[in-house]
């Protein structure tokens, strides 16, 4: 419950390390509130845009209109997750708007929690609140689902001025980007990142398309069952995703985002 003022102890930087937000460490306290860092624990994940380690939850928002929910975006989102051994939590926000059932169910068939939330009335804030306990989380989507009135709706407080992320991802900073935890006590933190929009981490990366198949944890089981291991289950022949698929056992709008990832 205090707050210490660290410096790195200095042969991290010869080491090529650097303590990052969201890192655990060990610290020794050199005078009142202040120390150093003599230790950073090994990181669960570490993401480098925006710059944080250690997060749990990844929230994917998206609204019912302006804009409307994108399967491929959210599933993109969820693959990125999993790929950083982060746990993807879909969330549709503007409840009061209309009806996501639909959508909601392609969700929980495929495995995930979801939350319908509106953060206008309040409506799911409380779940959605004891979802983040004990957890490192970050949120994204794009611009105008209410990232920002949801984070306010948590935090029963204006943390986040709301249609001010776009600006302030606009305006490149000289300086290094800034992440920082926010805690709802005693103890959800919340990275606010310029980057909520933008959380692109290992997109680019080769192993990734190797290890995509997997990635989506609804077509795990059928995998062991292709009739060819080197099957990449974008074309029938003895491939067993796509009997689940034609079963009804994989959501059609999953594996299309899969066919178009791949
Ligand atoms: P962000 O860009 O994702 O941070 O989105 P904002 O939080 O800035 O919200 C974008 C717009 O959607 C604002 O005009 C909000 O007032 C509105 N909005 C956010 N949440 C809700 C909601 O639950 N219901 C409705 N009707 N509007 C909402
Ligand atoms: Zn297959």
């Amino acid at each position: 419950g205090k707050t210490y003022e660290c410096k790195a102890r200095g042969s991290f930087r010869k080491d090529g390390v650097s303590p990052l937000v969201g890192d655990r460490v060990e610290f020794e306290v050199t005078e009142e509130f202040k120390g150093i860092i003599n230790k950073i624990f090994e990181r669960k994940n570490f993401i480098e845009r925006p710059p944080v380690a250690n997060i749990d939850k990844l929230f994917i928002i998206s609204s019912y209109t302006n804009p409307t929910p994108n399967t491929l975006l959210i599933d993109k989102m969820t693959v990125i997750a999993r790929y950083n051994n982060i746990e993807p939590i879909i969330v549709f926000n503007k409840a009061d708007m209309g009806d996501f059932s639909q959508i909601r169910e392609i969700y929980e068939r495929s495995g995930f929690k979801t939350y319908t939330v509106s953060a206008l009335n309040n409506e799911g804030i409380t779940e959605l609140r004891s979802e983040l306990e004990d957890c490192i989380s970050a949120f994204t989507g794009n611009s105008g689902v209410g990232k920002s009135s949801i984070l306010n709706s948590l935090f029963e407080r204006d943390i986040i001025k709301t249609g001010d992320i776009s600006q302030k991802l606009g305006r490149g900073r000289h300086t290094t980007r800034h992440t920082e935890l926010y805690e709802i006590p005693p103890n959800s933190f919340v990275a606010d990142t310029p980057g909520f929009s933008t959380f692109e981490a290992g997109i680019t990366d080769y192993k990734l398309k190797e290890m995509l198949p997997e990635l989506f944890f609804d077509f795990k089981e059928y995998l062991p069952y292709c009739k060819f291991s080197s099957c990449t289950h974008t074309s029938d022949n003895g491939c067993a995703v796509l009997q689940a698929l034609k079963e009804g056992k994989i959501q059609a709008s999953r594996h299309n985002s899969y066919f178009e990832l791949f």
